[in-house]
């Protein structure tokens, strides 16, 4: 019978950590806990960014906005807080009324599509990588194809240390691979990035910032960046073959030749892996036996060998 193995970039980007945090994904093993509010705002502003590319109005992205988003907000965030829907509702209409559709340098060909493209060509069992944009455009001016990428963050978007980090980062190369293999000949990736910080409220009277009211200033605490990006070819052929090596590699571990080592020791990772505890403990499978079957690798030896 022939097999397939799918597997999303993150995947990758985890067994190039470490194994044991792959396989550990790959079960379905998570330590719960942490502030998810970021990651839930995030996914409900995706559904009205998606609005906003389709050419939908801004009531009915904030709308939609709302319909995924306020009864989390109402139950888990603190009416002061920069993630409560009601101050995320004013910097995404003001972002999107300010930036009207038709006024962007580019036209949308398509929004949120799933692209599986073949990384391992191997006829027993090849690896595909699945992978969505948030958007195919085109630059008005000059005709070329980009992929959209919409970014929500507490994080200061016009900074250049956080507009620096996605120059070369994985999931910039796996748009573009995905688009490539779809015939698309994108020359990189659209970022639209929008500041989810704690803007000044209507009850608030003088801004701590601006030592002005903040009825003047409030929208100038708003921060949008759309900047593109676009590696060179080389750093995206050498992404290529690194993350084919680790396609190669996670196929290693599911089809069970070898075992399941554990990078994190030698490479750093472990001090700021979830997984710690279970791993402190010496790769115990206990605790995931407390909360489901432990998956048969848990048994195999820590030490790495190659078939
Ligand atoms: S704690 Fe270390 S060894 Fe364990 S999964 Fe995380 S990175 Fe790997
Ligand atoms: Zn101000």
């Amino acid at each position: 019978m022939s097999q397939k193995i799918k597997c999303s970039n993150g995947m990758l980007t985890d067994v190039a950590s470490c194994s044991t945090l792959a396989m550990s994904h790959t079960a379905g093993y998570t330590t719960p806990g942490g502030d998810d509010r970021k990651m839930v705002a995030g996914h409900s502003a995706h559904i009205a960014l998606e609005h906003w590319l389709q050419g939908s109005d801004t009531d009915a992205a904030i709308s939609a906005f709302l319909a995924d988003y306020e009864n989390y907000s109402n139950q888990y965030v603190e009416a002061k807080n920069a993630y409560h829907h009601d101050n995320l509702v004013r910097i995404l209409d003001y972002s999107l009324r300010a930036h009207a559709l038709d006024q962007m340098p580019f036209e949308v060909i398509t929004t949120e599509r799933e692209i599986e493209a073949t990384l391992v060509d191997e006829p027993d069992c090849p690896v595909i990588l699945v992978d969505r944009a948030d958007g195919l455009v085109c630059n008005k001016e000059n005709g070329s194809l980009w992929a959209m990428e919409h970014k929500t963050t507490g994080a200061a978007v016009t900074d250049h240390t956080w507009v620096m980090q996605w120059r070369m980062h994985p999931q910039i190369m796996a748009h573009i691979y995905c688009w490539r293999a779809e015939g698309y000949d994108v020359k990189g990736v659209l970022m639209n990035a929008i500041q989810f910080n704690r803007i000044p409220a209507p009850t608030d009277t003088k801004c701590r910032t601006h030592k002005i009211e903040t009825r003047l200033c409030w929208a100038s605490h708003i921060h949008q960046n759309l900047f593109e990006v676009q590696p060179s070819e080389d750093a995206y052929q050498a992404w290529i073959l690194e993350q084919t090596a680790n396609a190669k590699k996670y196929k290693r571990l599911l089809l069970g030749r070898g075992s399941v080592p554990q990078e994190g020791l030698t490479n750093g990772h472990c001090g700021h892996c979830h997984l710690q505890e279970f791993c402190y403990k010496g790769r115990n499978a206990y605790e995931l036996l407390v909360t489901r079957d432990a998956p048969s690798w848990i048994t195999r030896s820590g030490l790495y060998k190659e078939d």
